[in-house]
């Protein structure tokens, strides 16, 4: 589905001051002559700082730029199952037959 869609503006996140910045689609600023990266804005102490940062890790920029982004909660709410169908249910409903629990 992503694939077919027209290039659109990703809101991302620098990962070196925590800045949301949206930069072209085409990841370049043409009348600056640099390319825009996933994973770092515009300023030079947040460019080098990621960049060293990035080969430390060993992830692609995308995925760090997803996760950068999933946090920032840029992509929308987090997910976190449906709405009403919280998570409290989950651990606090054993099977009587488990039976482990502090009075044993
Ligand atoms: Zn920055």
């Amino acid at each position: 589905m992503h694939d077919t869609d027209p290039p659109r503006r990703q809101i991302y996140v620098c990962l070196g001051c925590a800045a949301q910045y949206l930069p072209p689609a085409s990841m370049t600023y043409p009348l600056l002559g640099i390319d825009a990266s996933p994973v770092h804005c515009g300023m030079p102490a947040c460019a080098s700082t990621v960049t060293a940062s990035m080969r430390s890790i060993h992830v692609p920029q995308e995925t760090v730029a997803k996760w950068a982004q999933r946090a920032a909660g840029v992509q929308g709410p987090v997910r976190r199952g449906r709405p009403g169908r919280i998570v409290r249910g989950r651990r606090s409903n054993p099977s009587p037959t488990t039976g482990r629990n502090k009075l044993q």
